[in-house]
């Protein structure tokens, strides 16, 4: 899988401010957004600032600063979301996996039973 990163895809250009966002949360290494066609009662997606195209990029080359901060603004995220019966994270990466953006980010799912993993 290649890691070239495209800065026109849709989540760069939030990032700088071109696209509109439902902004839930953001700091230095995280900014979560309202995905724009939710999947669940609630669905926010949580991205890091840098530019990454998915898990494993971020993984390999994200300074350990990066990982930390961005971790800890999904873990804020979550307990903000008020999600008492639990949630899902999901990352979705590549053609298999389903990945439409080419920007790692996280989706949240919960506000409901989230059902299995797989129907
Ligand atoms: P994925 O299939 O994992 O790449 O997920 C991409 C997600 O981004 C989808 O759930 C889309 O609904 C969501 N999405 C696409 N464009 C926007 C946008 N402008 N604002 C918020 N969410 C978006």
């Amino acid at each position: 899988m290649t890691d070239r990163y495209d800065d026109q895809n849709i989540f760069a250009r939030i990032l700088r401010g071109e696209i509109p966002n439902k902004t839930v949360h953001e700091d230095d290494w995280a900014l979560a957004f309202e995905d724009v066609a939710p999947k669940a009662t609630v669905h926010i997606l949580v991205i890091p600032k840098g530019p990454y195209v998915d898990y494993g990029h971020f993984a390999r080359e994200a300074s350990d600063d990066e990982i930390l901060g961005f971790t800890r603004a999904l873990g804020q995220v979550c307990e903000q979301a008020g999600l008492e019966g639990g949630y899902r994270v999901v990352a979705n990466t590549g053609a298999d996996g389903g990945q439409e953006v080419p920007h790692f980010h996280l989706h949240i799912l919960g506000g409901e039973a989230i059902g299995p993993i797989r129907a």
